[in-house]
């Protein structure tokens, strides 16, 4: 676990706790009943076979063990209608899981002038987003474009039913997914977890995140 998350976390009043790699049901059940909300972070190719696809020969390493812990998670969560935010691997997991699938490798089922998958420095942006008005995400960020890093192999190709993407790259790949039946399920595509410190605007996602989080703890709504 790379420290943003955490930090970020913080800095939004949060309390980070970190799940232990399990698939146990029981423990999974009670770990997300015991949180306020949760965080899918960035990580490995999410397996192809979860979209009823075949892996490419250019789909990156898999680990089976944190796909089957996190469908799990993410349907307990459901259940419980938690708080989910996803970054980069969790906005994938977030559309395969509601039904979507994913391009397996983007530079070649997708070319594009853009640069998706940046080299480090990670804190420096790379493309701009064009985020939808009236959405989740464009009252929390309160700005029409924005610019963000970009370092992910995947992305939405086809975008689960129900789902509202209300971000994209000048290039039409969707950046951000929300879903209006939940209480607050809001995914992007970027890093905000690597520019917290420096851009106001990536603290904003996470400062929500922890506001949906705490108002419904206490039972009140959020918008
Ligand atoms: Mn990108």
């Amino acid at each position: 676990m790379l420290p943003g998350y955490m930090k970020a976390i913080e800095g939004a009043g949060g309390i980070p706790i970190m799940l232990p790699l399990t698939n146990d049901e029981p423990v999974l059940e009670q770990l997300v009943h015991a949180c306020d909300g949760l965080l899918f972070t960035g990580g490995h190719d999410i397996n192809p076979r979860l979209y009823g696809q075949s892996r490419s020969g250019k789909c990156g390493t898999i680990i089976e063990e944190r796909d089957e812990m996190e469908t799990k998670l993410f349907t307990f969560s459901c259940r419980e209608n938690k708080p989910m935010l996803g970054i980069c691997r969790g906005i994938q997991l977030f559309n395969v899981m509601l039904g979507g699938t994913l391009y397996q490798d983007v530079p070649t089922e997708r070319p594009s002038p853009l640069t998706h998958v940046q080299k480090p420095p990670y804190d420096i942006p790379v493309h701009e987003v064009h985020i939808e008005e009236g959405s989740l995400l464009g009252k929390i960020v309160g700005e029409s474009i924005i610019s963000v890093n970009s370092y992910h192999h995947q992305a939405i190709k086809e975008l689960a039913p129900h789902c509202h993407a209300t971000a994209w790259a000048s290039d039409g790949l969707i950046e951000a997914i929300e879903h209006p039946d939940y209480h607050y399920l809001l995914a992007v595509q970027w890093h905000p977890e690597f520019m917290h410190i420096n851009d106001h605007i990536s603290q904003k996602l996470f400062n929500s995140f922890i506001e949906a989080a705490y108002m419904q703890k206490q039972g009140l709504p959020f918008d």
